[in-house]
C-alpha cells in the first residue's frame, strides 16, 4: 500500500486529537473529489514498516494524547489496500489502549462491502460511507462532504476487547 500524507496530531478529521493517515488509490472517482491526487494505488509514499511503527508510536505517546486513527484517502478499503490496513487496524487493537477508537472514510456503502472488506471494518470504531455525491453537497455537515454518507458507530473497540478478554478465559 501506498499513502499521500500522515499527519500525527489532527483536530478535523474525526472527534478529538487524531492521528490521520490518507492512503492512496480509489475506484470512485467521485464528481467533485476534493482528493483527486490520491486516486492512484501508486500516489505518494510506500506504506513501510517504519510508518506503521511511527503511527503506533503516536498513538502510545501520553505527553500529547491522541483519541485514536483516523483512516482516509484514497480509499482505505480499496481490496489493494485491505490487507495493510487490516494489519495496521490489529496492531493498534493489540498495542495500543482500548480508548483509542479508529475512524475510517470508505466511498463503498456500508451494504456493498465484501466479506473481506466487513473484516476491516469489524476492527473500526466509526465508519463514514458513501461516495462524495455532489448534488447532495452540504458544508453543515460534520465529518461527512455530502448527505448521503452515513456516519455509523460501532462502539468496536469495546466488543473487540470483550470478545478479546472471553478468548483468554
Ligand atoms: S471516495 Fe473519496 S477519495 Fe474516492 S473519489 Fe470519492 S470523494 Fe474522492
Amino acid at each position: 500500500m501506498n499513502y499521500c500524507k500522515y499527519i500525527p496530531i489532527d483536530v478535523v478529521n474525526g472527534e478529538g486529537t487524531r492521528c490521520t493517515l490518507f492512503v492512496a488509490g480509489c475506484e470512485h472517482h467521485c464528481k467533485g473529489c476534493y482528493n483527486q491526487s490520491t486516486w492512484n494505488v501508486n500516489a505518494g509514499f510506500p506504506f513501510t514498516k517504519e510508518m506503521e511503527d511511527q503511527i503506533i508510536a503516536d498513538l502510545n505517546d501520553t505527553r500529547i494524547r491522541r483519541h485514536g486513527l483516523s483512516l482516509s484517502g484514497g480509499d482505505p478499503l480499496l481490496p489493494a489496500n485491505l490487507d495493510a490496513v487490516k494489519k495496521l487496524c490489529l496492531r493498534i487493537r493489540n498495542e495500543c489502549s482500548p480508548d483509542k477508537d479508529i475512524w475510517m472514510w470508505t466511498g463503498y456503502t456500508k451494504d456493498q462491502l465484501t466479506k473481506e472488506q466487513q473484516e476491516v471494518v469489524d476492527l473500526v470504531d466509526v465508519l463514514i460511507d458513501g461516495k462524495f455525491e455532489q448534488s447532495l453537497k452540504s458544508a453543515n455537515l460534520l465529518f461527512r462532504g455530502s448527505s448521503n454518507q452515513v456516519i455509523y458507530r460501532f462502539n468496536r473497540s469495546l466488543s473487540w476487547w470483550k470478545n478479546k478478554e472471553n478468548d483468554n478465559k
